[in-house]
């Protein structure tokens, strides 16, 4: 006889583990299966820590809504739970009359989604405030901030286990088969060790994997007509000699399927440059240290005072993108087919993330039943 819980989620990123905490406050028995040694350990604890505002996608898609509500969510949960963050607001630089013309498009279209409130910020009093910076319009976002992304994973994981809940690390998931009006989960720890758990409801929360547990739950392959593009992208540590910036958070016009080669500043105050857009065949997260020529040159458009010299390689991280690199538009994907009752599939949550992540955990909770 296998153990029987109310419910598991596939992964311990900040996707599953919201998804858990949501599911933690209404059933008795959540099971959290990890593969990795601890929490948020692959996309989760390789990002810009950056909580967005919204202000990109399409009005009705499920990033807009996810994101915006979660940056609510994220900055009332850092206060309630200690977590630092700070609400440091974000610029977008336009540095030509076409970027120009884009950035007011983003402006409208954002405060048509309903992204906070926006502010177009003339060439002058860019100048004055970040005399560093060389652009022709820039937008201030004062909703956008960042959060120490190790603090809120252990926040959840506090909070899971508060209520009850169980995290399982070192544990992978091996096989979802049908069983009675539920379904058995076959796991396998890195001892070699195999267990069967039975649940009704079950959150495939397995960010790069999430496709191949899908496959592995039955979810047939015309089914989900999905393919997840590996999408790096690399950090390059900004030394004490680049150009400074008083705000923390410094981006050009999104391109190439990411936001642009983008300044930010973590929790700490250290500066970084990144992510770019590199799509890739296999799991690599070595960064290149030529690639800060590169940097510099991205950077240069909108700080004309960068050096190669000034970048250091420092980390990358992989986008599960639906999108290759001729691709426009991917929303998430929150499916529940209605041939896997109690069955949730979370394809393709790159960024906005982190952000939404609390948004998509009361989503999921809300329609697993
Ligand atoms: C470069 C980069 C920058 C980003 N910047 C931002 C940002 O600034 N702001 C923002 O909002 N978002 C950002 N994001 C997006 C955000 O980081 C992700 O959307 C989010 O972390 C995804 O979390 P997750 O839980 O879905 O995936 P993950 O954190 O990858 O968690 C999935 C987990 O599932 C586990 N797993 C997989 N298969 C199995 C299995 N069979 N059995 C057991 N466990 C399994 C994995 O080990 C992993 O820990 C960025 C992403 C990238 C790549």
């Amino acid at each position: 006889m296998s153990e029987e819980v109310d419910a598991v989620v596939i992964g311990a990123g900040v996707v599953g583990l919201a998804c858990a905490y949501s599911l933690s406050q209404r059933l008795d028995s959540v099971v959290v299966i990890e593969r990795e040694v601890g929490p948020g350990r692959e996309i989760s604890s390789r990002n810009s820590g950056v909580i967005h505002a919204g202000i990109y996608y399409p009005k009705d898609s499920l990033k807009t809504r996810m994101c915006i509500e979660g940056n609510q969510r994220l900055y009332a949960w850092c206060e309630t739970h200690q977590v630092p963050y700070k609400r440091t607001g974000k610029l977008i630089v336009a540095t030509s009359a076409l970027d120009e013309q884009r950035l007011r498009a983003i402006a409208r279209h954002a405060q048509d989604v309903g992204a906070g409130e926006l502010r177009l910020m003339s060439r002058s009093e860019t100048k004055q405030q970040e005399p560093e910076l060389r652009c022709e319009l820039a937008l201030r976002s004062p909703a956008s901030g960042v959060v120490d992304v190790h603090e809120f994973i252990a926040s959840l994981v506090r909070e899971i286990k508060e209520a009850d809940g169980a995290v399982a690390y070192h544990t992978e998931v091996k096989a979802i088969r049908k069983a009675r009006d539920g379904w058995t989960v076959q796991t396998t720890d890195t001892a070699g060790s195999q267990e069967e758990l039975y649940t009704r409801r079950i959150v495939n929360a397995a960010g790069l994997s999430a496709l191949d547990v899908a496959k592995t739950s039955g979810l047939p392959d015309t089914q989900p007509p999905w393919q997840l593009h590996l999408c790096k992208g690399s950090y390059f540590a900004l030394g004490a000699g680049a150009p400074p910036t008083r705000n923390s958070l410094i981006y050009p016009l999104p391109e190439g399927g990411g936001l642009g080669v983008h300044i930010t500043a973590d929790i700490s105050g250290a500066r970084r440059a990144g992510p770019d857009a590199e799509f890739i065949d296999a799991i690599d997260y070595s960064v290149d240290e030529s690639g800060a020529e590169r940097f510099a040159t991205a950077i240069a458009r909108y700080m004309p005072g960068i050096r190669p010299e000034h970048l250091t390689p420092d980390y990358s991280g992989i986008r599960p993108k639906l999108v290759g690199p001729e691709g426009g538009f991917a929303d998430f994907v929150i499916a529940h087919p209605s041939s896997q009752p109690g069955m949730v599939h979370l394809i393709g949550i790159e960024s906005p993330g982190l952000t939404a992540s609390l948004a998509i955990g009361a989503h999921v909770s809300g329609v697993i039943g």
